[in-house]
């Protein structure tokens, strides 16, 4: 509660532009970066726009309930991260897999036909040093002007945080799982 009264001026300024597109970064260590992603995709899919998913994590069945909904609605849908083998120690076979899932993500951007292109946990594959992201950054910097971007993933590298319109943080107050609760269908996944 504050003492503040309600605002009585319109809060819309009359001198914001339009812009053809924007970056969003979600990033943070508190639940909803990838939520939020899905909301986005949800309010372009209302608006009749062509959206594209690419998840750079490997989900087995946790993401199955946006996977599922997503493609149900004509999303364009790519599971990247299925391709990685987390227990290896090969470098370079995980970098070649990163490079790999990348050249799909960036293919995607680059075609233009999608007006939203969801990049869910791409931040991981930037902070593992498989991907550069100077290409990342090339690639966001360089994508047709109708494109909009949403990343998600902790600590995104500050590159992308410079050329991303809007960045959110995400912070850990609290989760149910600090209490033991296992992660939970309709609500997690
Ligand atoms: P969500 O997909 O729920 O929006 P997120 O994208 O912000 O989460 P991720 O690190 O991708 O965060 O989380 C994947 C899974 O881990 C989700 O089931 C989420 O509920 C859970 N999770 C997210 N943040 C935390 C946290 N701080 N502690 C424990 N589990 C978490
Ligand atoms: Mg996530």
């Amino acid at each position: 509660m504050t003492d503040e009264p309600p605002p009585t001026d319109d809060p819309i300024r009359p001198e914001l532009r339009r812009a053809p597109s924007v970056v969003l970064v979600n990033t943070g260590d508190g639940k909803g970066k990838s939520t939020a992603a899905f909301g986005v995709m949800l309010r372009a899919l209302a608006r009749g726009w062509n959206v594209a998913v690419c998840q750079f994590v490997k989900s087995g069945d946790w993401k199955v309930g946006e996977e599922k909904l997503g493609r149900e609605l004509g999303v364009t849908w790519h599971a990247l991260g299925d391709g990685f083998t987390w227990d290896s120690n090969d470098l370079e076979a995980d970098r070649a897999r990163a490079a790999e899932a990348w050249a799909v993500a960036s293919g995607i951007i680059a075609a233009g036909e999608h007006h939203v292109v969801v990049l869910d946990e791409l931040t991981y594959l930037c902070n593992w040093s498989w991907l550069d992201t100077k290409d990342v950054v090339d690639a966001v910097t360089n994508r047709p002007a109708h494109v909009n971007i949403v990343v998600t993933g902790r600590d995104a590298p500050a590159g992308l945080i410079d050329v991303a319109d809007t960045v959110t943080e995400m912070r850990h107050v609290k989760h149910a799982y600090d209490e033991g609760v296992r992660a939970m269908r309709g609500i997690d996944y």
